[in-house]
């Protein structure tokens, strides 16, 4: 090994701040956090914000706070100075302008004029313009003088990694071993797009070489961008960091499916919310990462550090299996708390003062007695519930339709910052008139499928009050109890429900996109 790699080690968690905190962020978080703290090295947590449309601020401080909550306390962030500040990938852009000028100045990159109407019509048009990989490299022998003059000249264009048309790419991986890839199945990676931000695939590797990091520990759909990572480190004339692809979270179904909001709850928020401890879950989530069949299986964090082994990391896909958690979960209570310290635990999870002052409002009017307290704000405080199906219904429309609206309902509130009361009833009233529905018939199904029964605690501060994790939650909860929608329908829905506008969302919103 070269004096490279006995470096201190540095790793770190480069979330994009482009939804909930999602549990795959806390599995890769954790996993790179025991390897820091069993290596006594540092943990960095960089925001990779490149994407403008669906970046924001609040994703991103709600992704801080849930990592809080964890207890994975980074040691450089954009919440605090460090020496490679700053950690936020939209404050560096002029850093990865001067690395793509370096690549252009060595022909290691080059700019693409196409426009996208001509990409359009190439598509159209079949392949036979583009290349084996999905793109024409047309702009790839231009003259670089040329190109630099239509550059200076305002012709708006891109900026593309040079990836050889022939060869083979080995790589190298922690847990794998050799992969090897043909460099013909690669793409001439875009690196700056036409209004000068960085895609993933630059920024990312610009900022792991500057940051210092040694080890990459990140999920394993980055494999097949891995080829040109390393072309990068090359042609920038930098020593790669070694790659360790953790293998994904899987849904508990038959194929196994890539762990998706669609069937199980993916943010942390909801299992913060639905009363899971963090040590429960980080608990489990470092369960799933490694084989472990003897001992017990309840481990505190810092005994998973201890006997963190990076190279012991299994690659069956690692199932998320709820009610294991809620077993874990359920140990913890039993066991580590008394009488006392459950009453703390309970005021610091969700019957505080705060909390609780902005209930007394909602279910006053509908009070007796005090006693009627426990039955009117149950819904308030569980995690899921259970609406009578014969109440779930809408004027009108058979159960599948009902089905389609509460759907749509949990599309629109999924993408909905700040979730408040006001906001609540803003997107929904216009999503009833979209939908050619009165508010007052079009709540009715949401006020079942959200506290379980036809009449309760006004709806939207309900809403509110719950978060838009639990929230979502229930209404999936709700369809699933109204026989479902399929894969196949629920696509022409997505589509039908992108045309209303109004809302982005959609099961779109379920991945990460480029980065
Ligand atoms: N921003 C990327 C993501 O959220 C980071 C991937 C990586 O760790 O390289 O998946």
């Amino acid at each position: 090994m070269s004096d490279d790699r006995e470096k201190p080690v540095r790793v770190r968690v480069a979330p994009s701040p482009t939804g909930d905190p999602h549990l795959g962020t806390a599995y890769q978080a954790l996993f790179n956090y025991a390897f820091a703290r069993r290596h006594g090295g540092q943990f960095v947590l960089r925001i990779e914000d490149t994407d403008r449309q669906r970046s924001s601020r609040e994703s991103e401080e709600e992704i801080l706070a849930a990592l809080r909550w964890l207890g994975l306390a980074w040691d450089e962030g954009p919440d605090q100075d460090g020496p490679h500040a700053p950690y936020r990938q939209s404050e560096r852009l002029e850093i990865y302008r001067e690395h793509a000028e370096r690549l252009l100045a060595s022909g290691a990159a080059y700019r693409d004029f196409s426009t996208r109407e001509e990409i359009a019509r190439e598509r159209e048009s079949g392949q036979d313009a583009l290349d084996y990989v999905g793109h024409s490299r047309r702009h790839r022998d231009l003259d670089p003088e040329e190109a630099a003059r239509r550059a200076a000249a305002g012709e708006e264009h891109v900026v593309r990694l040079r990836v050889p048309t022939d060869g083979v790419c080995t790589m190298h991986d922690v847990l794998r071993g050799a992969i090897e890839r043909e460099w013909s199945l690669v793409d001439d990676q875009v690196l700056l797009k036409s209004d000068g931000f960085p895609t993933y695939h630059l920024a990312n590797v610009v900022d792991d070489h500057l940051m210092e990091i040694t080890h990459v520990i990140r999920g394993e759909e980055w494999i097949s961008s891995l080829p040109k990572h390393l072309l990068l480190y090359e042609k920038l004339g930098w020593q790669p960091p070694l790659f360790c692809h953790l293998p994904l979270l899987r849904n508990d179904d038959a194929n196994r499916s890539k762990l998706s909001k669609r069937r199980n709850p993916t943010s942390i928020d909801y299992y913060r919310r639905a009363g899971y401890l963090p040590e429960a879950l980080l608990n489990f989530l470092g369960l799933m990462g490694l084989s472990r069949a003897d001992g017990d299986e309840k481990l505190s964090l810092e005994e998973f550090v201890e006997g963190f082994d990076l190279e012991a990391i299994s690659l069956g896909g690692p199932v998320f299996d709820q009610k294991k958690l809620r077993w874990l979960n359920a140990r913890y209570l039993r066991e580590d708390f008394d009488a006392a310290g459950l009453v703390r635990l309970l005021r610091s999870w969700r019957l505080d003062d705060t909390t609780l002052e902005r209930i007394a409002p909602l279910a006053q009017p509908r009070l007796e007695t005090l006693g009627d307290w426990g039955e009117l704000t149950a819904h308030l405080f569980a995690d899921l519930v259970e609406p009578p199906v014969e109440e779930l219904t809408l004027e009108g429309c058979e159960p599948e339709q009902v089905a389609e609206v509460l759907q749509m309902v949990a599309w629109r509130v999924d993408t909905l910052r700040p979730f408040v009361a006001d906001r609540i009833h803003g997107v929904l009233r216009e999503l009833a008139e979209q939908l050619g529905f009165k508010l007052r018939q079009f709540t009715r199904p949401l006020y079942v499928a959200i506290s379980g029964k036809p009449a309760s605690t006004p709806l939207f501060d309900t809403m509110e009050i719950l978060g838009r994790d639990l929230t979502r939650a229930r209404l999936r909860a709700a369809v699933e109890r109204l026989g479902g929608l399929g894969a196949k329908k629920l696509k022409k829905l997505e589509k039908r429900y992108q045309a209303l506008g109004g809302g982005s969302g959609g099961e779109g919103s379920d991945d990460d996109g480029d980065g």
